[in-house]
């Protein structure tokens, strides 16, 4: 396969075939390089050597009445987190000052839950009129299934994106959870959408699919146009339904990493939760597809700590794309 001209494909407008897809999640180990190459071709003319940062603040953590097998805060797991609701508007303003200390242009405020209730909508809402007054920081906000007219309200407070995860393939979603549906997490997409808020919807592989969900996966996103995609692997939690799902390798999230690319040229690709336990030691060559990562910690486990992103970006060449960032080591 040569990877440049499928890149040339994709930079001319082409959208690359299933069998081109499944060539991509199947490529030779020895050809990773060349298709990181290829891919970063795409990621370049889009986006240069800058790399976007996202800090997440988990405002409310556990008591879901949802039974995603992934989640450790679902009502089926037993895993040991920290359990609280959710967070007075004055401890979501200060994630906000800490987002602003990394350098982070995007503070993604995320609640557990099958969706927000007023009370904690109107919390979220009123914390995020003072934050976009004071800090020059994009704001996203995870909280679920929205029921109608709660999306406006986000709108009007001056949230500027919706994360909803379509987490896997339709085929595969209930594998993964029966307490909603597919189509629930798309409504709520489209829904944002609707209001003029920016779509950020993604995935988390390595839950037992196949090599085909990924590619549909990538497609729907591409139909869904998310502006921006978090790419999530696995990070089986003990306790939780996936506990013991261990079958990504490096090489392997490196080369899903490239189809979100070949597949969503000018998106927002962003490494996600486990990165640090499953690209390992190759984390750095993940940037080559992709061009944002978060910083700090996950929902509710640890990331590597900040100062050692910014040291990885540095080592590549790689800049912060955030225009009044300054770089600490
Ligand atoms: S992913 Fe969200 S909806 Fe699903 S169990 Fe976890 S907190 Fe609940």
């Amino acid at each position: 396969m040569d990877w440049n001209e499928l890149a040339s494909s994709v930079l001319a407008g082409k959208k690359i075939t299933e069998q081109e897809a499944m060539n991509i999640l199947s490529c030779p180990d020895i050809e990773i390089l060349a298709l990181l190459n290829a891919a970063y071709t795409i990621r370049h003319h889009y986006y240069g050597n800058k790399v976007k940062l996202n800090m997440i603040i988990n405002t409310k953590s556990g008591f879901c009445s949802e039974n995603c097998g992934y989640c450790s805060q679902s009502r089926d797991s037993s895993a040991p987190i920290q359990k609280y609701r959710m967070m007075d508007k004055d401890s979501i303003i200060e994630g906000a000052e800490r987002a602003h200390k990394l350098n982070s242009g995007t503070y993604c405020i995320v609640a557990s839950g099958r969706g927000p209730t007023t009370r904690e909508l109107n919390q979220v809402t009123s914390a995020v009129l003072e934050i976009k007054n004071k800090y020059n920081l994009t704001v996203c906000a995870c909280l679920g299934i929205l029921k109608p007219g709660q999306a406006k309200q986000l709108k009007d407070a001056g949230v500027d994106r919706y994360n909803h995860n379509i987490n896997t393939s339709e085929n595969h979603h209930e594998q993964i959870t029966t307490s909603h549906t597919y189509q629930d997490r798309v409504n709520t997409v489209n829904e944002a959408k609707r209001v003029g808020i920016s779509p950020c919807s993604g995935v988390i592989v390595g839950m037992k699919e196949s090599k085909l969900d990924v590619i549909q996966m990538a497609n729907a996103l591409r139909e869904l146009d998310a502006d921006s995609i978090p790419v999530n692997f696995l990070h089986a939690i003990d306790g939780t339904a996936l506990e013991g799902t261990d079958e990504l390798t490096p090489l392997y999230c490196l080369k899903v990493l490239a189809l979100f690319r070949f597949i969503n040229p000018s998106k927002e690709i962003r490494i996600s939760g486990g990165r640090e336990v499953n690209l390992r030691s190759l984390q750095p060559f993940g940037l080559f597809a992709a061009n944002s990562i978060f910083i700090g910690d996950y929902l509710t486990t640890d990331g590597q700590e900040g100062t050692k992103d910014h040291q990885m970006l540095i080592d590549l060449g790689f800049e912060v794309d955030y225009e009044t960032s300054e770089m600490p080591i």
